[in-house]
């Protein structure tokens, strides 16, 4: 690690003034922390066989909490459906508080493909196996790795860590841990924005979903999340006529229906944000020419160039980087019919629709009955039935500058860029109290690490090493921002 970068506060202490068998013993620590709760199957939706995994989740973090001097405390909206908080006092000179945002909550994990139980939290081969491990308790295990760090500091000076501010913090830093954040966070931040804002409140946040390395034609990007796409669902009532399956029907509210998935599945026009295109020419920048050309193209609109990116980079992250140029539509559940010969006069189709920062909800909800058509609108009702607004924090600024910096210093060969990310996440709501909150899980994978198929998927695991890059990456970030 090299020395700080002039203009950064020097009051920190740097993760590299610590002693290194302190970083092996604090990494020990955050991997069983992390086997710990994966452990706990903290399963959103809750099922008949769990319901109170989120709420086994807090409590053993609260009690973990507890361990270091600190006073944690559990809210339980719903039975079941805990989170948890903990505050690190700063001296109050530094302004408002820093937050370590993180969900608790994970998606379900059916056992049957896996090559290691989803709740074992084995380790094999430099991973840790487990439903949640990068989505996102691997990050809460990061987050609890800093905080541990910095109530041993205040020991170490002869302080109380639960009460005292810790040496040379200046700002508090808030430790804030969610439920529900997979099925849209009423249970969790959306309710502890209306009901606990002094939770979330905070001159700046870390949360899933960036800072996580990718390797594209050699080169090791760090993708910073400073935007997320908005959602809009809707539930799609096609109206056909019954009849007898004998005397096949135009308006047969099936064979509507496909004709509906046909014309809405098709990709709409390219639009490109501030934060897109910003990260698209500093992804050509630095990457060799014939990639930097084909992502100017695709910045431009060019067909052939979006087809092209699958053979210049893992369509892994074409159909990401697609889907991040324009507002998307999905159509994933359909149904209709009751008996093979009986046509349906009835059937309906939900839609998944993604929004870049700008589009709303009407205009949305305009793009998808134009699609339709005159024809087939006339069959249709369309009815919403959630949303949720796109985010967007500053790509530059302290916060965001600090996170570049000491991605840089930790990895001199990275390359930090802002990006939006497709998915929702509890930025949606930290976004309604003001808090600018950045996609930061910091991760150094392999070049060949397939991550974003890792989140909700089979085999879901870590890289011990890439845990081992995070740790001091995120105290540093902690002891800049705070010091
Ligand atoms: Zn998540």
């Amino acid at each position: 690690m090299t020395n700080a970068p002039t203009g950064l506060p020097s009051t920190r202490l740097p993760s590299s003034a610590i002693q290194p068998d302190v970083w092996a013993e604090a990494h020990d620590r955050l991997v069983a922390n992390l086997q710990g709760l994966i452990r706990i199957p903290s399963i959103n939706p809750p099922g008949a066989d769990a319901p109170d995994g989120e709420t086994r989740a807090a409590r053993w973090i609260a009690a973990y909490l507890e361990s270091l001097g600190l006073r944690p405390a559990i809210v339980e909206p719903v039975p079941g459906r805990g989170s948890v908080h903990v505050r690190l006092r700063g001296d109050g000179t530094g302004g408002d508080p820093f937050l370590l945002l993180s969900h608790l909550d994970v998606v379900p994990a059916p056992s049957g493909r896996w090559t290691h139980d989803p709740f074992s939290g084995d380790i094999a081969d430099g991973y840790l196996y487990g439903r949640g491990a990068v989505d996102m308790k691997g990050m809460v295990a990061l987050e609890l790795g800093v905080v541990t760090q910095l109530a041993a500091e205040a020991h170490a000076a002869g302080l109380d860590p639960g009460v005292d501010p810790i040496p040379r913090l200046r700002r508090d830093v808030l430790f804030t841990c969610t439920a529900d954040e997979e099925a849209g966070a009423a249970a969790g931040a959306a309710w502890i924005a209306t009901h606990q804002p002094d939770w979330l409140r905070a001159a700046g946040a870390v949360n899933e979903c960036g800072g996580v390395s990718v390797t594209v034609a050699g080169r090791r990007l760090y993708p910073i999340g400073v935007a997320e796409k908005g959602y809009a669902a809707y539930r799609i009532r096609i109206t056909g006529t019954w009849g007898h399956g004998s005397m096949p029907r135009g308006d047969n509210a099936a064979v509507l229906a496909a004709e509906v998935i046909t014309r809405l599945a098709v990709p709409g026009p390219v639009r490109l944000t501030p934060v897109m295109t910003r990260f698209l020419e500093a992804a050509a920048d630095a990457l060799p020419t014939s990639v930097g050309t084909i992502l100017r193209d695709v910045a431009r609109g060019d067909a052939d160039a979006e087809r092209a990116l699958d053979s210049m980079c893992d369509p892994m992250y074409a159909r990401a980087l697609r889907a991040l140029v324009r507002d998307t539509l999905s159509p994933d559940v359909v149904s209709a019919g009751i008996k093979y010969n009986v046509i349906p006069g009835d059937a309906t189709v939900e839609v998944d629709c993604r929004l870049l920062p700008g589009t709303t909800e009407a205009a949305m909800r305009a793009e998808l009955v134009r699609r339709l058509g005159v024809d087939l609108a006339a069959a249709c009702s369309v009815e919403l039935t959630v949303f949720g607004a796109p985010v967007e924090a500053p790509a530059e600024g302290e916060l965001y500058d600090i996170l570049a910096a000491t991605l840089r210093e930790h990895d001199p060969e990275g390359i930090p860029l802002p990006v939006m990310v497709p998915f929702a996440t509890d930025a949606k709501a930290t976004q309604t109290l003001g808090v600018p909150t950045y996609g930061f899980s910091p991760l150094r994978l392999e070049p060949d690490e397939r991550f974003l198929e890792r989140f909700h998927g089979v085999d879901e695991r870590v890289s011990l090493d890439a845990l081992r890059f995070g740790l001091p990456v995120l105290y540093d970030i902690t002891r800049r921002f705070c010091g």
